[in-house]
């Protein structure tokens, strides 16, 4: 039988290190598809720079494919209407595409291809691009399997693609054509060769200070890779990225050097790590790891709090800079993340769905896997992860000593002499008229007590962990969810998991990370 394939792309906007181009290659001919379906749009999570920065990614796309003679369709509506419609137009024998741990659309959205690909004989091949493991049985061994995947040789595209005959290619929608406002943010630049350049300047240059760099928000910036927008929307893969961070490991000379790039090397891992927990457990999106922490905070949602955090007018400066530079780039370092969503969901008591939602609108690098694993970490909701509490005032004065981000983004407190900077409300009422910040009228005073607001979530979520509910489903969750280190290699550089299935709280200064 006539092999035809039809390329789907969904978060694999690239060409290089491309499985499903590869298989359609050896096919007789082959078209491309991007779908823009309206269950995205829809979703909660999207907002339009998701969209603005994949519209890119595909004109790029576009060229890339066009010059290995393969023609793109983007197509907007259902992904099953759209895919039934082009096998009327193109008799399609297989159907090419990546493996997707996405949200519970996209879940549903699949389980509905996969049962219409095999109604009307057309084969659906998905292939891996990540570290996550479909239908994983145990962690066990998941580490050693990450490794063996991502060692694996890339596949390289060599010459062309035998295209079908052609279909209507129409232009690429705009923001506007498709329903959406324009979404004000700075984005990071799109595509695949920005996200090579991107790679290229951090293993050469950027990452020098990486570990040291990368807990402030002022340093961060530059030294952290900048990577996740192009992990999320597939414009590079994770291999690509790792055996490039390997072959500079080697290649340097600079013990510090490769010191910081292993640091990196295995955040890539951590990538994988979060995805395979939404892969094993979908409901994670929606409900309590730890289902003895439901109830605790559903009920007494503060809108009044949430718009104050969402916006960046707590009255704590740290956390408003930090909302606010993530309000207008869509990207913000892990520190300051965790920080944010502490502080909503400790001194706020704030759920973390809505506040999750939120966020994953703002980031860029939405990747639906990390992000929800992460919010429940944050919130103390995953039973086994060590609480932690992030000081705003410290962090203030640990990660912007010259108060340089606070300034920056939040330029009611640009006069406000460093000393208070991180506590602006001590300032007494010459000093606010000096400083042309007269508390409560050029900017919030603190919506909460910060000491009471700790003292009050730390006393909920201990005595919830003191149970012996709370301890025997910590047991269950680390099973399912805890990282195993067995099967990497040996690396003195590997920081211990801090995982801690007994109740421990703190108010973390330190944050660093595990699972
Ligand atoms: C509440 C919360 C939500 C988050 N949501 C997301 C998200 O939706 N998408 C996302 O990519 N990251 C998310 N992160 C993790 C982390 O903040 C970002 O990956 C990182 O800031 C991206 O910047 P970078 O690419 O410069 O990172 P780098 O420090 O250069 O790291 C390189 C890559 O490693 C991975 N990585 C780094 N840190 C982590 C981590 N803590 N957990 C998992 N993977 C990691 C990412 O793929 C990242 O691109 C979240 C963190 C928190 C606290």
């Amino acid at each position: 039988m006539r092999r035809r394939a039809l390329v789907w792309f969904k978060h694999d906007l690239r060409v290089c290190d491309h499985a499903p181009l590869l298989a359609a290659q050896a096919c007789e001919d082959a078209l491309a598809l991007f779908v823009i379906e309206p269950e995205w749009l829809q979703s909660p999570e999207c907002d339009a720079c998701h969209v603005d920065f994949a519209l890119a990614c595909l004109a790029e796309l576009r060229s890339a494919l066009a010059e290995r003679g393969l023609p793109l369709l983007v197509r907007v509506g259902s992904a099953l209407p759209v895919l039934a419609q082009l096998h009327s137009e193109f008799a399609y024998t297989e159907l090419l595409s990546h493996e997707e741990t996405g949200p519970g659309w996209s879940y549903q959205r699949d389980l509905a291809v996969a049962a219409w690909c095999k109604s009307a004989s057309i084969s659906w091949q998905e292939f891996n691009q990540t570290g996550v493991v479909r239908r994983l049985g145990s962690r066990a061994g998941w580490a050693r399997l990450w490794q063996e995947r991502m060692d694996a040789p890339p596949h390289v595209l060599d010459g062309s693609i035998k295209a079908a005959a052609s279909l209507d290619q129409a232009e690429l929608p705009t923001l506007a054509s498709l329903g959406l406002a324009p979404h004000g943010k700075a984005l990071q630049t799109a595509g695949e060769q920005a996200a090579q350049r991107l790679l290229k300047s951090f293993l050469q240059v950027r990452g020098y200070d990486y570990r040291q760099a990368l807990s402030s928000p002022l340093t961060a910036e530059q030294a952290c890779s900048r990577l996740s927008p192009h992990l999320a929307f597939g414009t590079i893969s994770m291999r690509t990225v790792h055996q490039a961070t390997e072959v500079a490991i080697r290649g340097t000379p600079d013990r510090a050097f490769a010191h910081a790039l292993r640091g990196f090397a295995g955040r890539l891992r951590w990538h994988c790590h979060f995805m395979q927990k939404l892969e094993d457990e979908p409901a994670i999106e929606f409900q309590n790891f730890a289902r003895v922490c439901d109830g605790l905070r559903e009920s007494d949602f503060n809108d009044a709090h949430f718009a104050a955090w969402s916006t960046g007018r707590t009255g704590y400066p740290m956390v408003d800079a930090c909302m606010r530079s993530l309000l207008a780039t869509g990207w913000l370092n892990f520190r300051m993340r965790a920080m944010l969503v502490s502080f909503a969901s400790y001194h706020l008591w704030l759920h973390w769905r809505p506040t999750g939602i939120f966020l994953a609108r703002q980031f860029l690098d939405f990747e639906p896997g990390i992000h929800w694993s992460q919010m429940q970490m944050q919130s103390g909701t995953t039973g086994i992860n060590t609480l932690r509490i992030y000081s705003p005032s410290k962090q203030a004065r640990d990660q912007d000593p010259q108060g340089l981000f606070i300034r920056r983004w939040v330029p009611e407190l640009a006069r406000v002499p460093l000393p208070y900077l991180a506590e602006p409300w001590r300032m007494d009422p010459a000093v606010q008229r000096m400083a042309s910040c007269v508390m409560g009228e050029d900017y919030p005073l603190p919506i909460v007590d910060d000491k009471a607001a700790i003292t009050a979530a730390k006393d909920r979520l201990y005595g919830l962990r003191k149970t012996e509910a709370a301890r025997a489903e910590a047991g269950q969750v680390q099973a399912r969810h805890g990282s195993r280190k067995s099967g990497l290699p040996a690396s003195g550089q590997r920081r211990a998991v801090k995982t801690s299935p007994q109740p421990s709280v703190q108010v973390a200064h330190q944050a660093e990370l595990f699972d």
